[in-house]
């Protein structure tokens, strides 16, 4: 997953073979999960060929309706079926190049979750168009931090924290705490107040252009893919999300980078667990100033 995972336990026993195990878990998804890998399961999926329905694993088919029923609701703002412009966006990230227009216009072609159908009676899933990828990265953390958390606790490990950077799942409190104190950086301004949570049994996640963007001809582009243009976000933008799983929380994240403020609030308020939205920063356009 282009990360590394922090696994941090309490307990009077010895957890190593827990961790272990918790470790295990998250490999597993990641080569369940990975659009990098020819051999995940992802790719095999991407693989198949339009119309062809292919029987996938729980996990696989788990991350894939959590994210369709997110796509629905936020009308496509987050949609793991952007994988053409995604992987068309990182090449353009590498070469600080814009794709060409038609590269952009077959891209956008291939992408878009109602052609990614999915059928729980037989845990099946089936990409409707030919050329069609799904990039799994805004959600999979997440699930993976989740995955993790609960592979600790049944193990008998429930004070425990899962982290990926951005990504945080959480269990019982440490030791005579009443929670786990997660402090969220300030954004580009030091003197900003900072932001102390104290949570249990909660996830974490902070979506934005702090660390991964680009500059391409003075503007500066996100990693996010603004599905209105087919290119990163434009908007310099950092959000927190604080829910009850990481699943959501990461998936929440990203697709708050992506909404105007007020649908990103609506969505938050709307969530069927209670979530907590806060936005660092959101500036309209950050244009540059060349040096
Ligand atoms: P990070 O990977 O930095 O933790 P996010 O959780 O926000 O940040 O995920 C960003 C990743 O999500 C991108 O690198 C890409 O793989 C994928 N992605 C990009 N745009 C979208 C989008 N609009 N909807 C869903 N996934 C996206
Ligand atoms: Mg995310």
């Amino acid at each position: 997953m282009g990360t590394l995972f922090r696994l941090v336990v309490y307990s009077q026993a010895p957890a190593d073979s827990a961790a272990r195990a918790a470790f295990d878990r998250i490999a597993e998804l990641d080569r369940t999960f990975s659009d990098y890998n020819e051999a995940s399961e992802l790719s095999r999926l991407c693989r198949q060929p339009a119309g062809a329905p292919l029987p996938v694993s729980a996990d696989l088919f788990a991350i894939l309706q959590i994210s369709q029923d997110l796509a629905a609701k936020t009308h496509g703002a987050f949609d793991v079926t952007l994988g053409p412009l995604t992987r068309l966006w990182r090449e353009s990230r590498r070469a600080r190049a814009l794709p060409t227009a038609d590269a952009l216009a077959s891209a956008r072609r291939a992408a878009g979750f109602a052609h990614l159908h999915l059928d729980p009676a037989r845990q099946t899933a089936t990409l409707l168009r030919p050329g069609m990828a799904l990039d799994l990265g805004g959600i999979a953390k997440g699930y993976a931090a989740d995955a993790a958390l609960n592979r600790l606790t049944q193990l008998g490990f429930p004070a425990a924290m899962v982290s990926a950077s951005g990504d945080l799942a959480l269990g019982d409190p440490p030791p005579g705490k009443r929670g786990w104190t997660i402090e969220l950086a300030p954004f580009g301004d030091a003197t900003a107040t900072r932001t102390t949570l104290v949570l249990v049994h909660a996830a974490v996640s902070t979506s934005g252009d702090a660390e991964q963007f680009v500059e391409i001809g003075g503007v500066r582009f996100s990693h996010i893919i603004d599905p209105a243009t087919g290119l990163g976000l434009t908007q310099s933008v950092a959000v927190t999300v604080v829910a009850r799983r990481a699943t959501v929380a990461d998936a929440l994240a990203t697709a708050c980078s992506v909404l105007d403020p007020v649908a990103a609030q609506r969505l938050t308020d709307a969530s069927p667990e209670p979530v907590r939205l806060i936005v660092h920063r959101r500036d309209p356009v950050a244009l540059l100033t060349s040096p």
